[in-house]
């Protein structure tokens, strides 16, 4: 099962990308996660990824794109995977199809998580991040047991420079210009399923396994 996670910057992608892969376990692939943890450990990589990232942009197509095909190749992506923040432009999108052409696949579904510019900004200023593993919470809907701390692994949480309000409206709108039209290019391959990010998570995921089935 091949899927991607379509929607705005904080939508819900990562969240219900994790759900989805414990579930059908198969592999999570976020390109924010690849990116921060290359920031983390000072690659060349991320250097380069950072300029862009901190000022709401995406990273050009070419530092992506090659990747996450590398990523999908690997032998514990032979059942499917989830992938998470890609594609992000239609060039990305094609660049995958492409790809997995070659091989004779094609992705299964594009699950667009749908959720308004107003409850995303208001969601976003609640969003925080673990420095050490990664994990994602909410300080209202998804609060960890002691405060500032990861439920998972002890480190500290962080509101996440990309998440300050200046950046989540440009993020927005870089979305909308660049990432939304990949809702009618996967309407038009037949593989597009939309669902109401707004209700809760756990909402959310009985209607993705609805479409995936159990
Ligand atoms: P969110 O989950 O809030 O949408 P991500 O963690 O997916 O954020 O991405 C954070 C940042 O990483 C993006 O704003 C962008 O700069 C960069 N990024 C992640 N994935 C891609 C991609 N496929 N193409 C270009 N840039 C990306
Ligand atoms: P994305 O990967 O699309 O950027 P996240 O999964 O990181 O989004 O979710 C963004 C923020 O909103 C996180 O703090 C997360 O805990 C919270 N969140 C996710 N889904 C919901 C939901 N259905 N209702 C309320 N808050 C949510
Ligand atoms: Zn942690």
């Amino acid at each position: 099962m091949k899927i991607i996670m379509l929607g705005a910057p904080g939508a819900g992608k990562g969240t219900q990308a994790k759900k989805i892969a414990a579930k059908y376990d198969i592999p999570h692939i976020s390109t924010g996660d690849i990116f921060r943890a290359n920031i983390k450990n000072g690659t060349e990589l991320g250097k380069k990824a950072k300029t862009y990232m901190d000022q709401g942009l995406l990273v050009p197509d070419e530092l992506v794109v090659d990747l996450v095909v590398d990523r999908v190749n690997q032998d514990d992506c032979e059942k499917g995977y989830v992938l998470d923040g890609f594609p992000r432009t239609i060039p990305q999108a094609e660049s995958l199809d492409a790809a997995l052409a070659k091989l004779g696949q094609k992705m299964d579904y594009a699950i667009d998580v749908d959720v308004p510019d107003q409850v995303i900004v208001n969601r976003m200023g609640g969003r925080r991040a673990c420095v050490g593993c990664g994990a994602t919470y909410h300080l209202v809907y998804a609060p960890v047991k002691n405060e500032g701390i990861c439920d998972t692994c002890g480190k500290e949480l962080i509101l996440r420079d990309d998440d300050k309000p200046e950046t989540v409206q440009k993020r927005l709108n870089v979305y909308h210009e660049q990432t939304q039209p990949l809702i009618d290019y996967y309407t038009k391959a037949g593989i597009l399923k939309t669902i109401d990010g707004t209700v809760d998570m756990n909402d959310v995921f009985k209607a993705i396994v609805d479409i995936l089935g159990e």
